[in-house]
């Protein structure tokens, strides 16, 4: 087995496929596949990924490959397989899918040494210890360059060793000294009774090694052995005691003290839901269940309980959460009930600790990863369990290549390992709840709140009624009422304002005239905190003009509502009201997000104000009343899904409120009082919201009746441009089946962004076997002109955002 076949991190067409590379002598038997290796490709060293080792090769002359990054497979055979699947699914370069699935620790390049694994010291071979010239750690380098691969290879595999990036940010590198006695106790002891009179304290630190002879922190060995640092130097120097330093976890949450949870006695309906998942894990069969349950009905519970099963049977669990909604409280609900068990990976951690995480699920030390969309591929290997809470979330879809869905990653993990699928949601996408009406998901309903109180009570304010009878405030005169009397009760109040959309533009009063980026076509937003307007998409900045542009009218200012603008006016009619604002200004700097939450949850302020970012997942029992500034926004947005994202949007928020003993109220603002989703959302209906939507969605054609794929081709040149789109309709015009249904070439919604114009081609289908094939040979026809004319083609399968 001495021939290695390798993925070559050079994402191109042509070097899409698997290249043979000789393997020498010094690294036969080491290599495996899912380990990273470094081989050379044309004249240069690239990094590649082994995806199997063989004794022949069909071409003749191989280069060698000139060395291992890995003493173990980084990715086991079933993510190895499941790249495959990606490939062909999100039809990225192999390459890609397998990058995407580790963290972004080892992609970049970072050091690397090998450790010894302190309690395991004792197991080590003395061929390696001596190699290792009896430190605790060597680099890679010397490794590598060094004669004893196979045995380091041995080591790392029995535990004794551990590969660890350094990520070279020294707010990351997290070491701390350590003393460790190079003799044995009675050896110490020996050697202590010679040190008399002024050597005293060398002896006593001798005598205490005697008794203790682990290795300890020199912080903790002087507190306890009294000595100063200059001491234990001098014995260092004897070469009696040695000082390293050894790394330790980042861990973000070290210093929070978790209580243990016990599980709670499941009402009905949970145990109901609990039950069929359980067989299925007990049995390890496949299957997807669409937990459907109202907001507060305790579906986390049933999540919890479902874990404790798999646990028990000695396998492991993912637990997807939306980005938005990792927050600690919910890290905690997890952390109480499986202690150091669980492992959580999300944006807000660093990537050293992003990594460390990782390496606790690869080395396995964990039993449950709670995380965002790329714990997904968290590389365990007895997956007893996939859960996937607030499924409708888009932000499960990424939105750059390998443009995958974690719901679909999930299923495919999940029939690799036999174990079942937990989708849940209170508003599941219609997509879900039509394979669960058709039987392809299995529906587990749950559609009672725990509290067992009815859901909270929705008023829907009409706001140009308001404006008509003279209120130009964003309050309406009800929610100001509302808010006077939470306020005197002492309860608390959220308030989402609905950002998505065109809010804090600056339009002129006069002539109606938008200030757009000079180079997309978007309006810019006004950003108050420095009095300047950006470009959400590339970034321009200018400064607030005094006069109209079009018609030098000095009426131009910025319109919508921003947060800090409600929170300036809160102040006016409220002055008493304590408020924590919420939105990415705010919630920017690491922890803030936590540490503003905590202070409501502690009741340190009497309303909320906030994004979206505070629809979901917030669980406070003095929460008695939620106001929805402006429903309406998101509904105006160029997308089929802007009803439904509504609705669930709407939903989301409104169930934040009466979760506990005290009855909630929602308070809805809106323009567009008669729109279905948002009087259904005020209904909390979700079966006739379903209906409504479904037959739209039938109607004209879009999902879950038709699959879509989107085709974006961008370009400086406008003409180029629509040229391209319109030859890619038509040759898809001429390919695919006359049942299928191609519109375009359309310009993109977002039709200009970054001085590059955007035109888009939309595919409508049931089935068609030969699309990617199709597609394939589309993205090959303009690979040379993406390359030198940087002529942009991207291909959105099951797109998320229609933009
Ligand atoms: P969901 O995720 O469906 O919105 P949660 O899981 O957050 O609902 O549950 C709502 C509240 O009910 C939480 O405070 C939770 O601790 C509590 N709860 C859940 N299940 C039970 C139970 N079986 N007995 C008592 N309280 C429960
Ligand atoms: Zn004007
Ligand atoms: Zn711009």
């Amino acid at each position: 087995m001495n021939i290695a076949t390798v993925i070559v991190d050079v994402p191109a067409k042509q070097t899409d496929r698997e290249f043979d590379y000789r393997i020498p002598e010094k690294w036969t038997n080491i290599i495996q596949p899912g380990m990273r290796v470094i081989v050379p490709f044309g004249p240069r060293m690239v990094q590649g990924f082994v995806v199997g080792v063989k004794d022949h090769s069909e071409w003749n002359k191989l280069r060698n490959m000139k060395e291992p990054m890995d003493l173990e497979p980084v990715l086991n055979e079933e993510l190895l397989q499941l790249a495959d699947w990606m490939t062909r699914e999100a039809m990225c370069f192999k390459i890609t899918a397998l990058q995407a699935m580790l963290p972004a620790a080892m992609k970049a390049k970072y050091e690397k040494v090998l450790n010894i694994i302190e309690e395991k010291k004792d197991r080590l071979s003395p061929i390696v210890l001596a190699a290792m010239g009896h430190r605790s750690s060597i680099t890679w380098k010397e490794v590598i360059e060094g004669e004893h691969g196979a045995l380091f290879q041995k080591e790392v595999q029995q535990g004794h060793l551990e590969l660890v990036y350094y990520v070279k940010n020294k707010l990351n590198k997290k070491t701390i000294k350590v003393i460790r006695p190079l003799h044995t106790g009675e050896k110490l002891a020996e050697i202590a009774l010679t040190f008399t009179g002024n050597a005293k304290k060398q002896r006593e630190v001798l005598q205490y090694f005697c008794a203790h002879p682990e290795p300890i922190s020199l912080k903790e060995l002087l507190e306890v052995t009294h000595t100063s640092n200059g001491t234990v130097k001098a014995l260092v120097k004897k070469q009696l005691l040695a000082e390293e330093n050894q790394e330790v976890y980042r861990n973000p949450y070290e210093n929070r003290i978790f209580e243990r949870s016990e599980p709670l006695s499941l009402t009905n309906e949970q145990a109901l839901a609990l039950h069929p998942i359980q067989e299925n894990i007990r049995n390890k069969e496949h299957e997807v269940f669409l937990l459907y349950g109202v907001t507060g009905s305790g579906k986390t519970e049933v999540y919890l309980q479902a874990i404790a099963s798999v646990i028990e049977k000695g396998e492991e669990a993912i637990m997807l959460v939306p980005e938005i909604s990792l927050t600690p409280q919910t890290v905690k609900r997890f952390k109480e009930r499986f202690g150091e068990q669980v492992a959580v990976m999300h944006s807000g951690l660093s990537i050293g600790e992003k990594y460390d995480e990782w390496r606790k699920i690869h080395r396995k030390e964990v039993k449950v990863v709670v995380g965002a969309r790329s714990a997904i591929f968290a590389p365990f290997e007895h997956l007893g369990l996939i859960i996937i809470d607030e499924e409708h979330e888009a932000s499960y879809k990424q939105e750059e290549t390998p443009r995958y869905h974690a719901r679909d990653v999930a299923i495919e993990r999940a029939k690799s390992h036999r174990c079942p699928v937990i989708l849940g949601s209170a508003t599941p996408t219609l997509e879900s709840f039509a394979r669960a009406q058709k039987g392809v998901y299995k529906l587990l309903t749950m559609s009672r709140r725990m509290n067992e109180s009815a859901l909270p009570a929705v008023e829907i304010i009409d706001m140009r009624e308001e404006l008509r009878n003279g209120n130009r405030s964003m309050f309406s005169e009800m929610l100001l009422t509302k808010l006077t009397d939470r306020l005197e009760k002492r309860e608390q109040t959220v308030l989402m304002l609905n950002k998505r959309g065109h809010s804090s533009f600056v339009m002129c009063r006069s002539c109606g005239y938008v200030i757009h980026c000079p180079n997309c076509d978007i309006s810019l937003t006004y950003h108050r905190f420095n009095d300047i307007m950006k470009c959400h998409y590339c970034g321009h900045e200018e400064g607030m003009p005094n006069v109209c542009p079009e018609c030098e009218s000095e009426h131009i200012r910025f319109f919508g509502t921003g947060t800090q603008k409600v929170e300036e006016e809160l102040a006016k009619i409220l002055p008493e009201a304590r408020v924590i604002r919420m939105d990415v200004d705010t919630t920017s700097k690491k922890g803030s997000h936590e540490r503003l939450l905590n202070a409501f949850g502690e009741g340190k302020a009497d309303i909320l104000l906030g994004t979206q970012m505070i629809a979901k997942g917030l669980d406070f029992p003095n929460i008695t009343l939620v106001g929805v500034l402006s429903a309406d926004t998101m509904l105006h947005l160029p997308d089929f899904r802007s009803s439904e994202k509504t609705f669930q949007l709407l939903t989301q928020v409104s169930g934040r409120a009466g979760r506990h003993n005290l009855p909630g109220e929602v308070v809805i603002q809106t323009y567009t009082p008669e729109h279905y989703s948002i009087e259904l959302a005020a209904l909390q209906h979700y079966d006739s919201f379903y209906e409504r939507e479904m037959l739209i969605r039938r109607q004209s054609h879009y999902p879950p009746y038709f699959y879509l794929v989107l085709i974006t081709v961008s370009h400086e040149d406008v003409m180029k441009t629509v040229a391209t789109t319109e030859k890619i309709t038509h040759y898809l015009r001429m390919h695919l089946s006359p049942h299928s249904i191609i519109f375009g070439p359309v310009a993109s919604p977002l039709s200009r962004i970054n001085n590059r114009y955007r035109y888009q081609c939309l595919i409508k289908y049931k089935r068609e076997p030969q699309l990617h094939h199709h597609l394939h040979t589309i993205l090959e026809h303009y690979q040379q002109e993406s390359i030198q004319h940087h002529l942009t083609i991207s291909i959105d399968l099951n797109p998320q955002i229609m933009m």
